[in-house]
């Protein structure tokens, strides 16, 4: 970290909240009648994913994968590791990963090939935040709370270095050498 940070409001609490109760709604209808498996990935995900499964209405069953990517802290290098896989069979259930942020696509695309290689009978992602103009490669969420062109985001479980997770509103954080 060098110079002078400060963080700016993007979206407030309330705004989120609105918006994953949109998002959960709309997860509510097309998985109607079946028992998902809410695939977290950790550890971005985790104040999302916990306000998204309390407003779903579905019998989900919950599990987490942790992800890393070598190299630059603040954007993926495109090598991926997973350094937790899930804990429960995917094999012929519907998945539904929930992430945190999609910038260049690398990590949601190896998660997508890794998890159909596993039998899953659909395989969906629901992120948080869509930085569609970074995609380097071709890879689309089925849901998105917030599109944003660009900006390093923390708060509502995002980090800059592990720190911001707990803020309950997303900022993006400036001055630092990510932006
Ligand atoms: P991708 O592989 O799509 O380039 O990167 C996705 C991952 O990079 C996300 O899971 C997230 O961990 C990280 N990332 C990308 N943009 C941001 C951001 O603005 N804030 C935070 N905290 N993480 C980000
Ligand atoms: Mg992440």
């Amino acid at each position: 970290m060098s110079g002078q940070s400060s963080i700016k409001l993007v979206f407030s609490p309330e705004v989120i909240q609105r918006r994953v109760q949109e998002l959960a709604a709309h997860l509510a209808e097309d998985y109607a009648d079946t028992e998902p498996v809410v695939l977290g990935v950790l550890k971005g995900c985790f104040i999302f994913m916990s306000d998204l499964v309390r407003r779903l209405n579905l019998p989900v069953e919950v599990d987490f994968v942790r992800l890393s990517s070598y190299g630059a802290s603040d954007t993926s290098s495109g090598t991926v590791e997973m350094t937790t896989p899930p804990s429960i069979s995917l094999e012929g259930r519907p998945v539904l990963v929930v992430e945190d942020i999609v910038d260049t696509g690398r990590t949601l695309s190896w998660l997508q090939q890794y998890l159909e290689s596993l039998g899953p009978s659909s395989v969906r992602f629901c992120v948080l935040v869509d930085k569609a103009e970074r995609r380097e490669l071709d890879f689309d969420a089925d849901y998105v709370g917030f599109h944003v062109p660009k900006g390093f985001l923390v708060g509502y479980g995002l980090d800059y270095d592990e720190r911001y997770r707990f803020l309950p509103g997303i900022y993006e954080i400036t001055g630092q050498e990510s932006s």
